[in-house]
């Protein structure tokens, strides 16, 4: 009648993403602050892949990096500190569809999120983890945090800190079940798109340290090897972050480096002479989590009451 369709269902046009569709509110970073760039990263990559921003979530905890939701136009959930993995991880738990990108800081996950890290990690359920790490508590205005230099004066640590610094990126080695470990520089925009790339790939957890400078409190901190690209030492394997060689010609310290070697890849966590770059460690084949924990997820109300009423009847009198 009326020569209406007796097909009701929308006709949906198929829909394409550009950057603008992926980016959320001004970033009220520092001018010259690293975390302009890796925002940038995730957001091209997000547009290459044709992420459906609803399907999209951004987790953070506490810090300057974990503002990071706030300029994604995705989903987001800016928690509370040191609690950004257990989020991650809950969505994933109910939501394996959602492809999750987490933002911590080196305060934020290796000192009162530490638990988190360490179990999140051998949980290995599929997101990437972006530590953004400036050797300081920059937020809250240069305190000493977890991978603080010693001899750094900070507001907690007035004439200097003391302790040596923890390594995150061979302390993530060490974790049970580890599935995916590579580092990468702020200030080399080919190679931080090629390692998130590579880290969003993979099927699990990826560990993505990210040498991240803060202008603000910690700018000698990665100034030499900013200077000096020697300094650097390129990770390479066919299997491992493969970057733009106009990127990364100026790095001619280089190492071929087999991904599947755990004890080679901490033996390269482990340099102190040089800033290691690309993919330390992968290993695809992991249990996951999410892999248990989503089960039942497309159970209707209706069977899940059944089941209820059926499981309570067996106590009945
Ligand atoms: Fe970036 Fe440091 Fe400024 Fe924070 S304080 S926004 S880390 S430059």
């Amino acid at each position: 009648m009326f020569g209406l369709k007796t097909d009701w269902s929308l006709d949906v046009l198929p829909r394409y993403f550009t950057l603008e569709d992926y980016e959320g509110g001004t970033a009220r970073w520092c001018p010259g602050c690293g975390d302009h760039g890796v925002l940038t990263a995730v957001q091209r990559i997000c547009r290459d892949e044709q992420l459906l921003p609803e399907q999209t979530v951004c987790v953070s905890g506490i810090g300057c990096s974990s503002r990071f939701p706030h300029y994604m136009k995705t989903y987001g959930f800016h928690g509370l500190h040191g609690r950004a993995l257990p989020v991650a991880c809950g969505v994933k738990s109910r939501r394996p569809d959602l492809k999750i990108w987490v933002a911590t800081g080196d305060g934020d996950c290796c000192s009162i999120g530490a638990a988190h890290w360490v179990h999140a990690i051998r949980y290995n359920m599929n997101m990437v983890v972006m530590l953004f790490d400036n050797n300081v508590y920059g937020l809250t205005k240069n305190q000493t945090s977890p991978t603080t230099r010693p001899g750094f004066k900070s507001n907690t640590h007035p004439r200097g800190a003391f302790l040596p610094p923890l390594n995150p990126t061979l302390t993530t080695l060490s974790i049970t079940n580890v599935s995916f470990v590579a580092q990468t520089v702020d200030w080399n925009p080919v190679h931080v798109y090629a390692t998130l790339k590579r880290a969003y790939d993979h099927p699990g957890l990826s560990f993505v340290r990210i040498m991240q400078r803060c202008p603000q409190f910690t700018p000698m901190v990665f100034e030499d090897a900013q200077r000096d690209p020697s300094l650097i030492l390129l990770l390479e394997d066919p299997k491992g972050v493969v970057a733009d060689e106009a990127g990364t010609k100026i790095y001619k310290n280089r190492l071929a480096h087999d991904p599947g070697d755990i004890n080679r890849a901490r033996e390269v966590a482990s340099r102190e002479d040089v800033i290691p770059i690309g993919l330390l460690y992968a290993n695809p084949d992991n249990p996951r989590y999410e892999d248990m924990s989503s089960v039942g997820v497309d159970v209707t109300i209706e069977d899940k009451l059944a089941a209820l009423d059926k499981e309570l009847g067996r106590f009945a009198i």
